[in-house]
């Protein structure tokens, strides 16, 4: 009975713990990242010299690519539909992200 009533406190207070873990350590990630990945080609094929396409927009919000047509097997609708987003979503300060087709 009372290894019931441990295990219960024991839970608990692990519970509580991940639950302050989750809201107060949590890392904030740029929106931009999905936005541009959700307009890549999605294959996740590491053409680009990056370990796929979540790495890849991360490194273009980060501003660390020159030319979206690192990712080769891109068409001009996704390069268009990405320069157009983030025009649409600048940096902070009202920057835009220097990367070309
Ligand atoms: S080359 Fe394009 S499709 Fe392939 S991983 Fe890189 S971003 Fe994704």
């Amino acid at each position: 009975m009372w290894a019931f009533i441990v295990l219960g406190i024991l839970g608990g207070l692990l519970g509580l713990g991940l639950a302050f873990a989750a809201e107060y350590l949590k890392i904030e990630a740029d929106p931009r990242i999905g936005g541009v990945k959700e307009r890549l080609p999605g294959y996740d094929c590491g053409a680009c010299s990056y370990p796929g396409c979540s790495a890849f927009a991360e490194a273009i919000v980060e501003g660390d690519v020159d030319h979206l047509k690192e990712c080769k097997p891109g068409k001009d609708t996704h390069y268009d539909a990405i320069l157009e987003y983030l025009k649409d979503n600048p940096n902070r300060d009202g920057s835009l992200i220097q990367v070309k087709k």
